[in-house]
């Protein structure tokens, strides 16, 4: 399995994601998008766009403004509840999410080593304590929460110093991100913690300029903000983020089984763009981690290079958010069905993505490090991103043979020029072609299309090397957009 590091390397080498402001040293977790990445995220976006608006006929999209009513956040709770509990370290002033504290305990036979970690899941802290503390495969680590929810008496200790019992106590501390509006000071607002309000606040607006009845939802990508107190692990948890998200309006009485619906959908979604069953996992949260409002909420895992972590979480809202909305603001948010007269709330299901999470999902799970034997024998070893056609950034790259012959430079240009308004197509002539085909493939290039001596003395046709499978076919040169037509499927 491809590690958090590789990931990292290929990415900045290969122009998917770079540090943020790095010429200044790089800026808290922030990062930008490169070429490559920007492709990548729009295309895990427009699959989505696809999947949940193009191809059913409930729903709607929506593109609301990041800056809102400062009242919408005191509707929703943020203001008052979105906090995270965390504690500082008085000994070295570390700070952790208090439940984000692990105390490990490794045992074999008799013998037990204790250690802190932090992490946000127990799979990862386990993952990441064997790997810190070089904790052996015959070792069994056992888990413990030090802070929230810990068994009484469990040992307090730092996970940066290593001192006991050094903790502050746990302390709210408000994740939404302030600012202040026009030239007057003083006149607050705040940057988005989640684009799903947008929605809850246009929830009338759509239904009635759309003539919508119930059940029909309303989807919506961007970014959110959270001044989350510990970021890392790459583009998993950032200050600055996007979202892609859904809230679907049912009758009261169909609530569950809509939830049910959206789970299989999302699962559906997810393998359907590559992603193998077995590498994601469904968690249901427990009654005492759940919102008081949500009825049920299950998580996506996936299996990222730190160990299973949330991908995306489907909350059955039931009528909190419109009824909150309307006591805030005046206004009823219901539903009335002319037919039977039934006057009700909406219940809603919400299905939330991280963009950046399925980005760094899609890149883990397209990673491959493949080993080869070479023309002369030798073993070695090609990485190749396995994307879906849908999702790989670069579909066609056309490559000269020879370089040094204009014809064949000029045919190769005048191929990807006229393959680019349908595909996004590169053309490279920097490298030998060897070198050229490692280098497509590290960024999931679906097809090579070379162009050599005998396209221009002899028979007019070019070579195809498929990505995954490395056979080449040769065809026609004015087959060779209905052939990608044929192969490059949505
Ligand atoms: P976590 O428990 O990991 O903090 P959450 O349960 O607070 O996440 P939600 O509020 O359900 O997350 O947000 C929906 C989705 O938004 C998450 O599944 C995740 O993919 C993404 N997300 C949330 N916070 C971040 C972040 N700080 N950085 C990147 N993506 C995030």
């Amino acid at each position: 399995m491809v590690t958090m590091e590789q990931l990292v390397s290929l990415c900045k080498r290969r122009g998917f994601i770079f540090p943020s402001s790095e010429i200044y040293g790089g800026f808290q977790s922030t990062y930008d998008y490169g070429p490559l990445g920007t492709l990548l995220k729009n295309n895990i976006k427009g699959a989505w766009w696809r999947a949940v608006v193009q191809e059913r006929m409930d729903m709607e999209p929506l593109d609301a403004s990041i800056l809102m009513h400062p009242r919408v956040w005191e509707a929703s709770g943020h203001v008052a509840v979105f906090n995270d509990p965390l504690v500082d370290c008085k000994a070295c002033k570390a700070r952790f999410r208090a439940d984000h504290v692990w105390f490990v305990e490794a045992v074999h036979g008799e013998e037990t080593k204790p250690f802190a970690i932090e992490a946000g899941e127990a799979d990862e802290a386990e993952a990441k304590a064997r790997e810190k503390y070089q904790i052996g495969k015959k070792w069994e680590v056992r888990l413990t929460p030090m802070i929230i929810d810990a068994p009484e008496g469990t040992p307090q200790v730092c996970p940066t110093c290593g001192e006991k019992d050094s903790f502050t106590e746990p302390r709210a501390f408000n994740m939404m991100f302030k600012t202040e509006v026009g030239a007057v000071a003083g006149s607050i607002a705040y940057l988005r913690p989640e684009t799903a309000q947008g929605i809850f606040v246009n929830y009338e607006n759509v239904q009635q300029t759309m003539r919508r009845k119930l059940p029909f939802g309303i989807a919506q990508v961007g970014k959110a903000f959270r001044n989350e107190i510990v970021t890392g692990n790459f583009t998993f948890r950032t200050r600055e983020f996007e979202q892609m998200e859904i809230e679907y309006f049912c009758w009261p009485e169909d609530g569950a089984q809509c939830h049910q619906e959206w789970i299989d959908a999302r699962i559906a979604w997810y393998t359907r763009y590559g992603i193998k069953r077995e590498n994601l996992d469904l968690y249901e949260h427990p009654d005492h981690k759940r919102s008081h409002y949500s009825t049920r909420t299950v998580d996506i895992l996936y299996r990222f290079p730190i160990g299973f972590a949330e991908l995306e979480g489907i909350a059955n809202r039931t009528d909190f958010d419109l009824t909150q909305h309307g006591e805030f603001s005046g206004k009823t948010l219901d539903y009335f069905d002319t037919k039977t007269e039934r006057r009700v709330v909406p219940h809603v299901i919400e299905p939330s993505a991280g963009v950046d999470r399925n980005v760094l999902a899609f890149l883990t799970e397209a990673y491959e490090e493949e080993e080869l034997v070479n023309q002369k024998g030798q073993k070695d070893v090609r990485t190749v991103l396995r994307f879906h056609p849908a999702l790989a950034p670069i579909k066609a790259a056309v490559l000269p043979l020879a370089k040094n012959r204009p014809e064949i430079v000029d045919y190769a240009t005048a191929l990807a020029a006229e393959l680019k308004p349908h595909y996004m197509t590169q053309y490279d002539d920097t490298a030998a072609i060897g070198k050229l085909y490692r280098r497509q493939d590290e960024i999931g290039t679906l097809y090579c299309i070379t162009v050599d001596h005998q396209t221009i003395d002899d028979d007019n046709q070019v070579t195809i090397r498929d990505r995954d499978s490395m056979e080449q076919v040769r065809i026609a040169r004015e087959e060779v957009l209905p052939w990608l037509r044929e192969r490059i499927t949505v």
